[in-house]
């Protein structure tokens, strides 16, 4: 599904709803009316993402308040006023929790939305230190910003005796007992702590835990629903499910959602001399036990710096956990100590933002597409948003039931997220913006394109279209056919086959080799040479693995990896047409579902027929030649990260699987070891390290796949 481009940005909920203002309405504004409007927004979103948990709108629309508020002000100095947000940490404390009072401020962040703003902190700080007589070279520390909630740790003679949020920096919320769950906070610090020392960080929820919370509520909801209660709201991102889970009354809740923390400050410190760089402060935090991010650098120029920052723009997803940005920090305390702060901010430190995953647009519509086994998904049509770094026109809605569950209705703002991969996703609708008396979405009952019934089996999830020459399906079962992973036919993509299509060239997968190129040859946009690709394409797909044939032959609920473990398992696509449904579900990999699916697929006489026709065409029909290795890693999981040398990344898997071993793309508790190659993916080797998985260098591979054990 394509994204509609070349739509400009839009700023968010359109002004009459909230939301911030183009430049030319801000001119014609009153700025103080314009500013106290802006003021009440932002204090309402600050209440409902500091206090609640639970903002109403996604950070990068936020973030565009703020920046409206803070160049009105900047306009108009003399409007500006201490109690204004720009001014102001954070946001008030909960009454849930008693107040700490913290002996060093915690303080927000200024932040730079791009390379230019980077630079002009850098220059800001290059003047500030100038007037100060400190000219010289200055030295930054880059470390990830994680979202998450700042956390003030106080250890006493190194033991661990509160934990205190952010607050309105000056005074924060005592959370000491939900703290004192997170596994990665240690009790007690290695010999050698201070009298006291303070450490901040960021306490997070990574993200494998909060989609199980995610996945947790949506049951819990349906059990509700079923049961004729009302569901909880399903978490929306890890950074306020995290401060959520944190801040509960009933630590034992706090337990059971996994948080973890990174330290990345000193605060307070007596008995003890702290070092003289952020750097080393750093260090001896990791040395006294306390978790600090491994992705931590230090660089002599602001070049250097935007390299990483640029780095992290493009590996964000790399990490199992959320990132908002990359904190720059001047290095050497005393410089920093000069620097100072503003009313809110230090000068020394600059966020550099990456670009939102979030934001709010308006639903248009609600459409079905159909697809090659008839699948009818539903999906979003957004009035065009920029999010994740691109414009996002539609988006995928899944089924039936998770339009229920989210429950958006055309007509609604909703947020639009693009994080994890690059599908946009709709979260689900501000419902403080429905408009009054908005009908829910109902299912069509006809398709959309040949108009014949749409059907959903009882336990089926997906709802499809059952009329075999619906002309949607025909498409997309052809298109598919000649798809990379299936028989992978250059030049026989969606285009070339809807027009083969309306020619009457094409009815099925098996016409594909049996085209009549003279007809082709004569059609306006095909050339001798265009024409003999195309021939020599679809003849040297016949020879492709078995597993390939099956994947494209459109059997519901057989994928790529099922369509690989039948040719495996069974050999030929004749023993596949001719076994029963114990004989497939017994094939390692196959499954009851699968195994019923294919077996009623290569029951129905017109399916048989089709498959006649291909072998008859001379398609592969045999399965690979079984292995005859050592089977040293049978029931071994292997997972590479990187590149080993001497192999491709399908190869490394390959020879992992030729001897009875499985290499899955990610590491979980049951993975045996990972095998580190040069540039091997960060979140990979964090996993691993946190897990405790062994980790096998590049050039020990040979031998963990000739014995099977780790090498010594
Ligand atoms: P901030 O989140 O931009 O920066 C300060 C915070 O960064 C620190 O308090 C700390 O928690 C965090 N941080 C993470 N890694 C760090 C590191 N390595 N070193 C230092 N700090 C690190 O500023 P803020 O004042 O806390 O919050 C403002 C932001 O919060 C907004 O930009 C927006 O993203 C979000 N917000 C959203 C809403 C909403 O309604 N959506 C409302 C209020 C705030």
């Amino acid at each position: 599904m394509a994204a509609a481009k070349d739509a400009p940005p839009t700023a968010g909920a359109s002004p009459d709803e909230g939301g911030a203002l183009p430049a030319e309405a801000i001119a014609e504004m009153d700025p103080a009316g314009r500013i106290d409007d802006l003021r009440d927004q932002i204090r309402a979103h600050n209440r409902s993402y500091y206090e609640l948990d639970a903002p109403t709108i996604p950070d990068a629309d936020y973030d565009l308040l703020v920046r409206e508020l803070q160049e009105l002000e900047a306009l108009h100095p003399d409007l500006i006023t201490p109690d204004s947000p720009t001014q102001q940490v954070g946001g008030p404390t909960s009454a849930q929790f008693a107040p700490v009072t913290h002996a060093v401020r915690m303080m927000s962040l200024d932040n730079a939305m791009d390379r230019d703003e980077l630079r002009d902190w850098g220059d800001r700080t290059a003047r500030k230190l100038a007037s100060l007589g400190l000219e010289g070279a200055v030295r930054y520390v880059c470390e990830l910003k994680i979202d998450g909630l700042a956390m003030s740790l106080r250890y006493e003679g190194g033991r661990f005796v509160q934990a205190a949020t952010r607050g309105d920096g000056r005074t924060g919320e005592d959370v000491t007992a939900n703290v004192a769950t997170i596994g990665a906070i240690p009790d007690r610090l290695a010999d050698g702590a201070p009298e006291v020392l303070e450490a901040r960080g960021e306490v997070y929820l990574p993200i494998d835990a909060f989609q199980r919370l995610q996945a947790q509520t949506i049951a819990e909801n349906e059990a509700a629903e079923a049961a004729g209660r009302k569901g909880r709201p399903v978490p929306v991102n890890p950074r306020n499910a995290g401060a959520g889970s944190l801040r509960q009354k009933d630590a034992s809740v706090t337990a059971s959602r996994g948080l973890s923390f990174w330290c990345y400050q000193l605060g307070e410190i007596v008995g003890a001399e702290a070092p003289p760089t952020h750097s080393g402060a750093l260090q001896w935090l990791r040395e006294l036990g306390l978790p600090v991010n491994p992705e931590t650098k230090v660089f002599d120029s602001l070049e250097e710096v935007y390299d990483f920052c640029a780095h992290w723009v493009e590996h964000r997803h790399d990490l199992p956990y959320e990132i908002d940005g990359v904190v720059v920090k001047v290095d050497d305390l005393a410089v920093q100590a000069a620097l100072g702060t503003t009313s809110k901010a230090p000068r020394w430190a600059i966020a550099y933002k990456l670009p939102p995953e979030e934001r709010t647009t308006v639903l248009q519509d609600i459409q079905v597409s159909i697809g090659r086994t008839g699948k009818a998904t539903p999906f979003a049509v957004l009035e065009p948003v920029f999010v994740g770094g691109s414009t996002v026109g539609l988006a995928t809605l899944h089924n039936e039931d998770q339009v229920k569950v989210k429950d958006v209705r055309p007509g609604d703002t909703v947020i639009v997220r693009k994080a994890g991969d690059v599908i946009p996703e709709v979260v689900g609708p501000v419902l403080e913006l429905r408009p009054k008396g908005l009908p829910e979405w109902e299912f069509p009952k006809e398709c959309p394109s040949c108009g014949g019934p749409l059907v959903r089996e009882e336990g089926e999830a997906q709802t499809r279209c059952v009329n075999p020459d619906c002309p949607q399906k025909r498409l997309a079962r052809i298109t598919h056919f000649g798809s990379r992973g299936a028989m992978d036919i250059e030049g026989l993509g969606e285009q070339q086959v809807q027009l083969f299509l309306e020619l009457g060239l094409l009815r099925d997968v098996a016409d594909v080799y049996s085209l009549d190129y003279d007809r082709i040859l004569e059609l306006p946009r095909y050339g001798e040479t265009s024409v003999r690709n195309l021939r020599s394409a679809i003849e040297a797909s016949k020879q492709r693995p078995l597993a390939n044939l099956l994947f494209g032959l459109n059997i519901v609920h057989l994928g790529q990896a099922g369509g690989e473990a039948l040719a495996e398992g069974l050999g030929s696509l004749q023993a596949i047409m001719d076994a029963s449904v114990d004989d497939i579900a017994a094939v390692d990999g196959a499954g009851p579902i699968v195994a019923a699916s294919v077996h009623a697929f290569f029951q129905d006489p017109a399916n048989r027929e089709l498959v006649e026709r291909l072998i008859a065409a001379g398609v592969n029909t045999e399965g690979p030649e079984r292995s005859v290795l050592p089977q040293t890693l049978a029931g071994r999981s292997i997972v590479v990260t990187g590149t080993v040398p001497g192999y491709s990344r399908e190869d490394a898997e390959a020879a992992i699987k030729a001897r009875g071993g499985k290499s899955p793309g990610s590491v979980s508790k049951k993975t045996f070891a990972v095998v580190v190659g040069e540039e091997p993916g960060a979140s990979k080797v964090t996993k691993a390290e946190s897990l405790g998985i062994p980790m096998v260098e590049a050039d020990g591979f040979e031998a963990l796949l000739t014995t099977g054990e780790l090498p010594g």
